[in-house]
């Protein structure tokens, strides 16, 4: 028996539905194995700004700096697109992966079986499913780097700085979830062209001395992208910058099919994670119980893997999550010819009961 406290944050959108179903899977969770979990919940993102006139509210950082864990929804909508920069709802996911020290993002991207019609890859590139790790920096590189614009408007600059500390951090993230997986792992980067890269790659080239059962691989941002569409499987790990990393975990997203599926866990030098779907606020079906709960169910899964390090009841979750697509259950995202369609809270209970 374990106890866990964790800070919900429900957002914006389809956010507390989705926050919803996991709490029910967590729920099923806590019964089979004799664990409790205490829920915080606090607001983040639009409904903060309505509130509290801010999209990251001090005391939703402080709640979660004393959890073990943090579990999010989404953030954001048409409601916010235009209130002032320094409040907007993505402001504030920026701000608390700042405050929470979070620089690694870890994004699996896996084309289970039942679900192979549902990649736009022709079934010769993706017949035997897909399974990428990808493990992007996140709080340095060029969205946190100077900003600067001319006094006269004729130009902008955003500046890309790594620190060999940052660079062999994440690298470090990148080995250890190799060294669980395949032992392969692709360092992304634009090496022909950027000094910056250039120092990635020396700096990953280091770290890798570290870890000789893994083997290293470099290759150039644009290739990345090309290889990710044409032969997703040579990849087990992809390591790479922010603003790569951006860009690349979302193709890898596409190709898996929905992004209803897929989670993400955002790790720094703590136990302490944040959790959470990838995909956004989804406002065209928000309160419409449509929403697909599996990527918030995977993403509470890591996060008693990683952070809380329940292996068996992950594995219960992921467990059931297949049993319930087996037979045949779907959320419209997701929905194909004979399959049985339902909604948000019946494919959670569906899943909970499955455990
Ligand atoms: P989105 O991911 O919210 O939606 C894109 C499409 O996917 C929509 O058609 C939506 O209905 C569908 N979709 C998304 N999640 C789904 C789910 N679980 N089940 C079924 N269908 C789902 O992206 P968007 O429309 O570009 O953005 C909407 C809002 O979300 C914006 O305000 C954006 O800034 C915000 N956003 C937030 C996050 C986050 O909180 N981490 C991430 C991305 C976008």
């Amino acid at each position: 028996m374990a106890e866990f406290n964790i800070a919900l944050i429900p957002g914006d959108g389809i956010g507390p539905e989705i926050i919803a179903g996991a709490v029910t899977v967590l729920d099923a969770i806590e019964k089979k194995f004799g664990h409790k979990f205490n829920y915080t919940e606090v607001d983040m993102g639009g409904v903060a700004i309505d509130k509290h006139g801010t999209s990251l509210p001090q005391e939703t950082i402080d709640k979660c700096l004393e959890s073990d864990s943090v579990l999010l929804g989404a953030v954001g909508g048409p409601k916010w697109d235009n209130v002032p920069a320094s409040i907007r709802p993505e402001t504030g996911l920026l701000g608390i992966r700042k405050a929470l020290g979070l620089y690694s993002n870890l994004r699996p991207a896996i084309l289970k079986p039942q679900l192979k019609d549902a990649s736009p890859l022709k079934d010769r590139i993706i017949g035997n499913g897909l399974n990428v790790m990808v493990v992007r920096e996140l709080t340095g590189g060029i969205y946190f780097g100077e900003k600067r614009r001319a006094e006269d408007n004729t130009w902008a600059s955003d500046l890309e700085k790594y620190s060999a500390e940052e660079v062999e951090r994440i690298a470090r993230v990148a080995f250890e979830s190799a060294m669980l997986r395949n032992k392969k792992l692709t360092s992304v980067d634009k090496a022909n062209v950027l000094e910056s890269s250039r120092f990635w790659r020396e700096t990953v080239e280091k770290v890798s001395k570290d870890y000789p059962q893994v083997e290293l691989t470099h290759m150039y941002v644009d290739n990345a992208a090309m290889q990710l569409a044409l032969r997703p499987s040579q990849f087990d790990v992809i390591v790479t910058s922010n603003l790569f990393g951006d860009i690349l975990s979302d193709l890898s997203s596409a190709i898996s099919g929905s992004i209803g599926m897929l989670p993400s866990a955002s790790l720094g030098a703590t136990k302490r994670g944040m959790y959470e779907p990838i995909h956004g606020s989804a406002p065209d079906i928000a309160g419409m119980d449509m929403a697909n709960p599996i990527a918030t169910i995977e993403s509470a899964a890591m996060m008693l893997e990683m952070s809380f390090g329940l292996v068996d009841e992950a594995k219960a979750i992921a467990n059931a999550v297949d049993k319930v697509l087996d037979k045949g259950y779907r959320t419209g995202d997701i929905m194909s010819e004979g399959m049985k369609k339902v909604g948000t809270k019946e494919m959670a209970k569906l899943i909970s009961e499955e455990i």
